[in-house]
């Protein structure tokens, strides 16, 4: 048979000669991910990891007026998809040793709402900054209350707990593919699920919920969430780097516990124990201002006066604007965090030289 002939084919050829493009790379990226991920799990290839979120709450049946548990001290995409659901958020505090979803909140929480006939429909936990949660807890509480589990797994690519990755505990995981995570498609995530068919919903509602006519048949309400090949060929390529990015990452944590390791008051996020590895996509410090005389903030100013990039943890859920009036379980963990942490330049292309220079501008202030 002759080359086929398209209704409207992408004309690109000059982009398309610098990557390696792939006229079957969603698919082929998909299979070479399930391969990585393990567990029989099925993956969905999406144009962000918000889009996994949103498919994750759908086919967990979440619908306007539920009750979702999330955790508070997450980055908002975690949150916003309960919105697009009409659904109502609940946020938890975090444990200080992950810095996520602390599990004895999360029964507290779950334990208020069926005494208040409103059973939550899903709980949505993240692993911070690559660290894998108390995710044996989480899922024990989730399955003893059946409720769904979406494991926010989004900067967590090859992060493991009990040599189990990340993304792969739940009923759902995500992980995220835009541009400042560990593995990058500029823009695009992956949804983690645990059947064929659940993966053909999801792929199904990712592409306008078109039905199989050879006409345009829609008869429910579908998104336009898939990845685009070309994501997906930057994917394909660069997931062969993986085990690369994450030894990196490991590196420039060992680099800054070196840095302050004998600096009381600078105490950096690692692994509790064993059973956790992190791929440490940031390193991030909390800084006592009591014992150390500065501030994280004063870290971050000087840090900018040398044109070193920074960031604050994230400013927990509870207290942002957007979600006012939603409830809240815990005290003051993530509020702690959010004052006194900061994330440092931790990409794995950071040369000796950034290094020093960082180094450099640490010790003006210690
Ligand atoms: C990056 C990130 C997301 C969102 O992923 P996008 O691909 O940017 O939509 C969600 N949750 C967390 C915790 C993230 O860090």
């Amino acid at each position: 048979m002759r080359a086929k002939i398209y209704l409207s084919k992408p004309d690109l050829e000059e982009v398309l000669d610098t990557v390696s493009f792939n006229e079957n790379s969603v698919l082929n990226f998909e299979v070479a991910l399930e391969k990585y991920i393990g567990f029989n799990k099925k993956v969905v290839a999406l144009n962000s990891g918000t889009a996994a979120i949103h498919l994750a709450l759908i086919l967990a049946g979440v619908q306007k007026e539920d009750v979702v548990i999330c955790q508070s001290f997450t980055f908002v995409a975690t949150a916003n998809p309960i919105l697009y659901q009409g659904a109502k958020p609940i946020f938890i505090d975090s444990e200080n040793d992950t810095w996520s979803m602390c599990p004895l909140l999360l029964e507290q929480a779950i334990k208020n709402c069926i005494s208040q006939r409103k059973k939550p429909k899903a709980i949505v936990i993240n692993s911070n900054y690559g660290m894998p949660s108390k995710i044996e807890a989480i899922v024990s509480i989730a399955k003893f209350y059946d409720i769904k589990l979406i494991e926010d797994a989004a900067s967590a690519l090859g992060s493991t707990y009990k040599k189990q990755k990340c993304g792969t505990f739940g009923d759902f995981g995500i992980i995220s593919f835009n541009e400042n995570k560990i593995l990058t498609t500029f823009g695009g995530g992956v949804l983690i699920c645990k059947s064929e068919e659940e993966k053909n919903s999801a792929i199904y509602l990712a592409t306008q919920a078109k039905e199989e006519y050879t006409y345009y048949q829609h008869s429910e309400i579908g998104y336009n969430y898939r990845m685009s090949k070309l994501s997906a060929s930057v994917g394909l390529s660069e997931l062969k780097n993986i085990e690369k990015y994450i030894f990196c990452r490991r590196q420039i944590h060992l680099f800054y516990s070196e840095l302050f390791k004998n600096i009381e008051g600078i105490t950096l996020h690692k692994e509790p124990n064993q059973d956790y590895f992190s791929n440490h996509w940031f390193t991030c410090v909390l800084i006592n201002e009591e014992l150390v005389r500065f501030s994280c903030e004063n870290l971050r100013l000087q840090l900018l006066k040398d044109n070193i990039e920074s960031r604050q943890l994230w400013k927990p859920m509870h207290l942002q604007p957007v979600f006012r009036g939603c409830s809240y379980y815990g005290e003051s963990v993530s509020e702690n965090l959010f004052e006194k942490g900061l994330c440092l330049p931790s990409g794995s292309n950071l040369t000796d030289y950034d290094k020093e220079r960082i180094k450099g501008s640490v010790n003006k202030l210690l």
